[in-house]
């Protein structure tokens, strides 16, 4: 077997190396851009075929309509110090391990090794919170679940969409004492790219990054800017400097924004849609139109599409201060809530760039991407200029009127 599916679809969910009855699959970097690929030693092949009988490309996962949308933020805003936007998932999470389940998500354990982990106490669970902008690795974790779901004990599964769909097709039935939570997600850069980031910005400061060195992407502390994109960046070390670290100078999220840089099946991605296949999908609830929730930390929103996955959102929600919104609200907010995210021009010079010269490829590629994102920051204060005073709003108004 050669192939398990093409390289253009593959998600890299980890499937197809979990269920293999001989080790035969590695997951296993390709090229300079380092994307992740299933690799079967055709030595231990036995051709069971289970691997395509899991795999999400060949057998897709049914999708659900959302029941419910609520706008939410954790009340303990020490929680919310760590989160990615409003503590959601891990608000989720510590309510299944406080009735003694176990909860799967992702962490950085250094800036080389993104990966899948299980938790059974809420304060190593903490170590999952944040978003991490790069692929998270599965290794083992389907498995370790399902060994978790046979003895009975309540699984809390969170990842990506494609990877609650590999698990749900590795496991191959419902278990009642499993809920899985998804990210809405516009894509996923390999660890690769990462790496090479970090230790091409150490390089350029004369130093070598610490083994033990964790990033994270978004600052909430420390920016206090109404801009919320100068919140993301690779933050590492103080040695290093802002500029090297943050938005918009930062070439790896940069990129990541840009979507230059994710897996060639993101740009084609079946969960980018209003269904969903997890029992709450949690997200950034950008189009928030209602006015009870405080959105200094970001605002996180759940989308319950399933009984069991509202039964869990009303457990957690008295934990939080919410508002029930229209899904309709939800979705128009959220880009990746209707489509995948399109595949720039960039993106074949990208691939070929990067295997040439690294890192160095980005500051071309990012050039139109950037020209257009200052064009719109330049309109954004231009508006907020003229509606700073009654009179200029109203000299504005005059004006278009008479135009
Ligand atoms: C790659 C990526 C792209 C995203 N794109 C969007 C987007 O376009 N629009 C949007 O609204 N939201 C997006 N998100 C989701 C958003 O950033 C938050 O993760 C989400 O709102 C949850 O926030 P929280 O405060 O509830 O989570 P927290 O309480 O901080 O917990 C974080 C949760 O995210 C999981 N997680 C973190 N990183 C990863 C990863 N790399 N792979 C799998 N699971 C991970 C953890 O396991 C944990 O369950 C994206 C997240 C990721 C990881």
């Amino acid at each position: 077997m050669e192939e398990i599916c093409s390289r253009e679809k593959c998600t890299g969910c980890s499937a197809c190396y979990n269920v293999c009855p001989k080790s035969a699959i590695s997951m296993v970097e390709s090229g300079a851009a380092g994307y992740v690929y299933p690799q079967v030693d055709a030595s231990k092949c036995i051709d069971c075929n289970l691997c395509r009988k899991v795999c999400p490309v060949f057998h897709p996962v049914n999708l659900n309509e959302p029941l419910k949308a609520y706008a939410a933020t954790c009340k303990n805003e020490s929680h919310l110090v760590g989160s990615a936007s409003g503590g959601a998932a891990s608000s989720i999470a510590e309510i299944i391990i406080r009735n003694g389940g176990v909860v799967y998500g992702s962490v950085m354990l250094n800036y080389k090794n993104v990966s899948h982990c299980r938790f059974t106490s809420v304060e190593e669970m903490y170590m999952m919170r944040g978003s991490k902008y790069v692929q998270s690795s599965i290794g083992s974790t389907y498995r370790q679940a399902k060994e978790d779901l046979k003895a009975g004990k309540d699984v809390l599964f969170t990842g990506t969409a494609c990877q609650i769909a590999g698990l749900r097709n590795y496991l191959h039935r419902d278990y009642e004492n499993l809920w899985c939570l998804d990210l809405v997600c516009h894509g996923v850069p390999s660890q690769k790219l990462l790496r090479d980031n970090v230790e091409f910005i150490y390089a350029q400061c004369g130093q070598t990054p610490a083994r033990e060195l964790k990033v994270h992407f978004r600052d909430i502390l420390s920016t206090q800017t109404s801009n919320l994109d100068l919140r993301f960046g690779v933050f590492t070390e103080n040695t290093i400097p802002r500029k090297l670290q943050i938005f918009p100078k930062n070439t790896y999220i940069t990129a990541f924004m840009a979507g230059l840089t994710f897996r060639e099946n993101c740009y084609s991605c079946p969960y980018a849609q209003p269904k969903r296949t997890a029992d709450i999908t949690v997200a950034d609830f950008w189009g928030y139109l209602g006015n009870e929730i405080p959105s200094g930390w970001g605002i996180s929103l759940l989308l319950p599409s399933s009984a069991k996955g509202l039964a869990l959102c009303e457990k957690v929600l008295p934990y939080m201060n919410f508002e029930e919104r229209p899904v309709n609200e939800a979705v128009k907010g959220n880009g990746q809530l209707q489509h995948p995210s399109l595949r720039p021009e960039e993106r074949d010079r990208f691939l070929i760039e990067y295997e040439r010269i690294g890192d160095q490829c980005y500051k071309p590629l990012l050039k139109s991407y950037l020209r257009k994102y200052r064009k719109r920051q330049l309109k954004e204060l231009i508006r907020k200029i003229i509606h700073s005073t009654p009179v200029s709003s109203f000299v504005w108004n005059k004006l278009r009127h008479n135009k």
